[in-house]
């Protein structure tokens, strides 16, 4: 029996006993209790917009209102963990936006399928999260990029949103300037779970809430490789309602477009690696699967009860080249000032080149700028 008709029969068994939700509604079995979705907003990422706190460069207005927030989930997908969040949120018939890792989403494809059958929506997080983009060379980071959009579209078998985060947030003018070209919208955080180093759920659960009160909502970032999350966010969640914060949930007007001589050279990785597992027919037949898993639970969503739609379309920043290197600033903005000392150093002021000199610099060495949040914090985000 090849793996088309295995997986056939799996999720005709799955439906007749129930383990995936047939609807929105047994997906969702208290909508008057749940946190539920309370506005949709609709981004058109053609002009390469940044939204979100935590940056230097120029972005858009933050356009969630008091109380609102946007769940983020990063890093993924790791099955142990993404599957209990994917059901957390389900249970609270809310959603998410994922900014998948590209090798992670060639590990466990059918994961990727299911965040996305579940109405979530799908954005990337390059293809093997460097630590800081900001010290590759601007074509290493470049592919980097576009390799994970690749990689997280081909494991979708569908089209995803043209939706990014830099790891570590490390972002930069030349890449940003790319995303524009490239009609991607790019997102920071506003609000930092810190669920990368709190192990304990319950501190998570407290760090999480105080600091979304801090900010009043804001886009809140979370990995969904991490068991402190996966215990913790339904906690999160209960708590979110009970102190009247609303989700909003993100969704793209464009589907990006892969560069298709990556995707070629990835499926035939893909093929080569499957032909050496001796599983030869899998790979050409796989595609048509993905029309039959897809369109459940998305479409009976919008059509019982779309919230309210709020369409963001904005308007090209001026983003510097800067001859191929990180420029860093086009010009210093604060920090979110929850966060910062505010005492931010502003060189690009004085005189400007010197400035871009300084900028190559700081960039270069994110602890020498008291605002560069990975270079304050560092890990992995
Ligand atoms: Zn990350």
């Amino acid at each position: 029996m090849n793996r088309r008709s295995t997986l056939v029969l799996t999720l005709a068994a799955a439906l007749l006993t129930g383990a995936l939700p047939a609807t929105a509604e047994e997906a969702c079995p208290n909508p008057k209790d749940a946190l539920g979705v309370s506005r949709i907003v609709e981004i058109d990422a053609k002009s390469g917009p940044l939204y979100g706190g935590f940056t230097k460069f120029d972005k858009e207005p933050r356009f969630l209102g008091p109380k609102e927030v946007v769940l983020t989930f990063d890093d993924g997908p790791l099955p142990k963990y993404t599957k209990p969040i994917l059901e957390a949120l389900d249970k609270y018939c809310t959603k998410a936006t994922f900014f998948y890792v590209g090798t992670m989403a060639q590990a466990y494809p059918d994961m990727v399928k299911e965040v996305m059958a579940r109405g979530h929506t799908m954005g990337t997080h390059t293809w093997s999260h460097p630590l800081n983009l900001r010290a590759l060379s601007v074509e290493r980071a470049t592919d980097q990029i576009e390799r994970g959009f690749a990689a997280v579209a081909m494991a979708a078998g569908q089209p995803i949103a043209p939706f990014f985060r830099f790891p570590g947030l490390s972002d930069s003018n030349p890449l940003l300037a790319h995303l524009q070209e490239r009609g991607v919208a790019a997102f920071t955080v506003d609000v930092v779970s810190n669920d990368s180093y709190i192990g304990s759920p319950s501190r998570l659960v407290a760090r999480t809430i105080a600091q979304v009160e801090h900010h009043n909502g804001g886009i809140v970032l979370f990995h969904d490789i991490k068991a402190s999350t996966a215990a913790a966010i339904p906690t999160i969640l209960a708590e979110l309602k009970k102190r009247g914060f609303k989700v909003v949930h993100l969704r793209s007007k464009t589907n990006f477009e892969p560069l298709p001589a990556l995707t070629a050279e990835l499926e035939a990785k893909r093929l080569a690696a499957e032909a050496k597992k001796g599983n030869k027919q899998a790979a050409a037949t796989d595609k048509k699967l993905v029309p039959f898993y897809a369109p459940i639970a998305v479409s009976t969503l919008e059509a019982k009860s779309e919230p309210e739609v709020t369409v963001l379309e904005p308007t090209a920043k001026e983003r510097v080249h800067a001859g191929g290197t990180h420029a860093t600033a086009s010009q210093p903005v604060a920090a979110p000032a929850a966060v910062t000392d505010g005492a931010v150093a502003t060189p690009a002021a004085a005189a400007p080149h010197s400035a871009k000199k300084q900028a190559r610099k700081r960039h270069k060495n994110p602890d020498l700028d008291p605002t560069s949040l990975s270079g304050a914090i560092g890990g992995r985000w």
